[in-house]
């Protein structure tokens, strides 16, 4: 017996620590003590100490043991700390190691695969509806001639002998205290146990071949340009039996020249000339549904905002929809004919102080427009 420290302060874990926690700490404190990785003088002593308080608090057995007679209980059952008997410690190593402790993975067997980026463009009024578009991409995909094997069909992939099939190397290091396994990924084999003497011809060994495919994209009304939509599992296929990457579209939405989007509302403006603002005017006005009719009253003003309350954009996955704002523009003759000339100046004899009088709530009502 090497130590008698309390074995749960060598792992700080509290006496009432379940497995996990006890199993927990000691990766922990084995990550930051092993003797390869710290530089303290004592590492060798520390790290064996550590080993010994896991064996047994990870033990029930030795732990009740431990827990009712201290260290002279576990001596007299005859408990020695294993880290000189390599067998023993087999099992513990493979735990630790194989969750890649020390940075030497053991589980590149399996990768998920990569995510795509793809793009899709579409109108203003598109996004207004939602869309349903074909985005089409390239995606890596389990080969079809060799079922991802790499191998020739015909042909097998042969155990690697370099690992002897399982995958990973192991290099022995010898410590003051005994040997260690530090566990590799073969590089023969890159993890995967087997290697393939004739190669696939359609793959060349990768098992994996790049697709052209399509993907249907259903864009929801709404969207946002610079909007992503993740679409899961169509990205490329994983290495050996991973689960396939995402693939993201990149939603970008066309810039429109009649309408500007703020947030969920749209503006626009409308042309009327001096005639049909006066006179008042059915106009068509084009709204993100199509043309729509509009009635302006004799006397409208430049500057009125007309309100279409529910018809901008629709909220991204939710409800309602913001309002179109259309500005009023009054267009004003350029040049005139001597006719209209004349037409004008008679209009302006005959026009007085009542002709250009402001309704009573005009201004209440830009107000409102304007919200
Ligand atoms: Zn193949
Ligand atoms: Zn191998």
């Amino acid at each position: 017996m090497s130590s008698e420290r309390d074995y749960y302060e060598v792992l700080g874990v509290a006496r009432s620590a379940d497995d996990a926690e006890v199993k927990r700490a000691f990766r922990r404190l084995a990550r930051e003590l092993h003797p390869d990785v710290s530089e303290a003088p004592d590492a060798d002593e520390r790290f064996k100490e550590l080993v010994e308080a896991y064996e047994v608090l990870s033990s029930s057995e030795r732990r009740q043991l431990y827990d009712r007679f201290g260290h002279a209980g576990l001596r007299s059952r005859g408990f020695t700390p294993s880290f000189v008997d390599f067998g023993s410690l087999g099992d513990l190593f493979a735990a630790f190691f194989g969750d890649d402790l020390f940075g030497v993975g053991a589980r590149a067997r399996q990768a998920r695969g990569a995510d795509i980026a793809a793009e899709v463009e579409i109108d203003l009024t598109d996004a207004a509806k939602g869309a349903e578009r074909e985005v089409p991409f390239q995606v890596a995909v389990t080969c079809s001639t060799c079922a991802g094997d790499g191998a020739k069909p015909g042909t097998t992939p042969v155990t690697c002998e370099s690992c002897g099939g399982s995958g990973r190397l192991q290099a022995v290091s010898r410590t003051v205290f005994g040997e260690f396994v530090r566990t590799q990924t073969c590089p023969r084999c890159r993890g995967a146990g087997r290697v393939v003497a004739e190669p696939c011809p359609s793959c060349e060994g990768a098992g994996q071949v790049l697709e052209q495919r399509m993907l249907e994209v259903e864009i929801p009304p709404g969207i946002h340009d610079g909007q992503r939509i993740r679409i899961s599992g169509e990205g490329h296929a994983g290495q050996l039996g991973g689960q396939s990457g995402d693939v993201y579209v990149l939603v970008r939405v066309r810039p429109d020249p009649r309408f500007v989007r703020e947030g969920n509302d749209v503006f626009s403006t409308v042309d009327l000339t001096m005639t049909q603002a006066a006179l008042g005017a059915r106009v068509s006005v084009p709204t993100l549904e199509g043309d729509a009719e509009l009635e302006f009253e004799p006397g409208t003003q430049p500057g009125e905002v007309r309100i279409l309350r529910g018809r901008g954009m629709p909220v991204l996955q939710g409800f309602g929809r913001g309002d179109h704002r259309i500005l009023v523009n009054v267009a004003l003759p350029r040049r005139l004919t001597d006719e209209q000339r004349k037409l004008l100046e008679e209009f302006e004899r005959m026009a007085n102080e009542e002709t250009y009088r402001p309704d009573e709530g005009f201004f209440e009502k830009l107000k409102s427009a304007f919200r």
